[in-house]
């Protein structure tokens, strides 16, 4: 895995430029730097800053993520990867060939061009110099490079990828539930694949709600047949009436749709159902590892079936881009 030290260090200190729109992830209180670390203006906690990230979690939050770092960074989570690492580490010449034979997943992501450009729309409404926070961006930031190069070459908008834990391309650390940023800071939210994995995924909807500016925006991608998958857990899944139930009180809904077709559900299903067959965890990962290939290109039927009328009956994920209306918020500062 690629260390935060090997980034572009342009990216790295770009939470410095934005430095007034941060805030104590305790308080909401100021924060200024201060040598290697970022303290609180109203309450004094500190902030370390690791190779140009600053760590913003509470005492709370840093606890509950630590066992998560450990299990996913340390031993590589579970399943295939855990194997795959593990290989790696025994036989590290022959790296880029485990990488080549790395299962592909089940999916196809399709978020129609259309979507791309109301969220371009959007930003542009609410201003030129915006900051965008990818929150949950993980090491590949998701589908997020899609969607940057769709903005228009007029807007300044800067990305801002964070996640609870320093992967490559991350630049704050930071807890989606309490997130370091001021009231009304941000211009886009973006939340790929990450309500299942919150417990209380209508506390995040409120946090982000309180971040967004009035008439900014929120891209989520939210699954909805999909197998379980423990990231660290997994805890829900929404219809697509469900997920605009949601959102609801905060966002006034643009478009929804699929963004991850039913072809890609099947093939989830399938493939976890095949790897049932046997009870041997080793015999289960290996058919898990051949059906995954074998799977691979009926996926990209979804460029055809996600389209169809009753896809969202069966979509492996459905997206929503709401704009933030400006009724009165009733989220819940603590
Ligand atoms: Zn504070």
């Amino acid at each position: 895995m690629k260390k935060a030290s090997d980034k572009n260090n342009q990216a790295d200190f770009i939470w410095k430029k934005h430095l007034k729109l941060l805030a104590c992830p305790e308080c909401y209180g100021d924060l200024y730097e201060c040598g290697e670390k970022l303290k609180c203006a109203t309450c004094n906690c500190e902030y370390v800053i690791r190779q140009g990230v600053p760590f913003l979690l509470t005492h709370e939050s840093n606890e509950r993520i630590k066992q998560f770092v450990k299990t996913h960074l340390i031993h590589g989570g579970q399943g295939s990867n855990k194997v795959f690492i593990r290989l790696k580490n025994r036989f590290p010449s022959m790296s880029l060939i485990f990488d080549a034979i790395y299962p592909p997943p089940p999916t196809v992501n399709i978020i129609p061009k259309q979507t791309y450009c109301e969220i371009a729309h959007l930003l542009e409404k609410v201003g030129k110099h915006g900051i965008i926070l990818n929150i949950g961006s993980g090491e590949k930031t998701s589908a997020g490079w899609k969607l940057w190069k769709h903005l228009s070459p007029e807007s300044q908008a800067e990305v801002i990828n964070i996640d609870i834990a320093p992967f490559a391309n991350v630049n704050v650390v930071a807890d989606a539930l309490r997130l370091p940023f001021k009231d009304a800071s941000a211009s886009c939210m973006i939340i790929q694949s990450v309500l299942e994995h919150i417990p209380e995924p209508l506390s995040l909807i409120s946090e982000i709600a309180r971040v967004t500016k009035i008439g900014g925006c929120v891209y989520a991608e939210i699954p909805f047949i999909q197998g379980f998958h423990p990231d660290p857990n997994d805890y829900q899944r929404y219809t697509f009436t469900g997920i605009q139930h949601i959102f609801s009180n905060y966002f006034k809904e643009i478009r929804s749709g699929v963004s991850i077709g039913p072809t890609s559900a099947l093939c989830w299903i399938l493939r976890e159902y095949l790897s049932m067959l046997t009870n041997s965890e080793g015999f289960s990962l290996f058919i898990k590892f051949i059906s995954s290939w074998f799977l691979a290109p009926f996926r990209y039927l979804d460029y055809f079936m996600a389209k169809r009328k009753d896809a969202l009956r069966i979509a492996c994920e459905i997206y929503y881009l709401g704009e933030r209306h400006n009724k009165e918020g009733t989220y819940a500062r603590k």
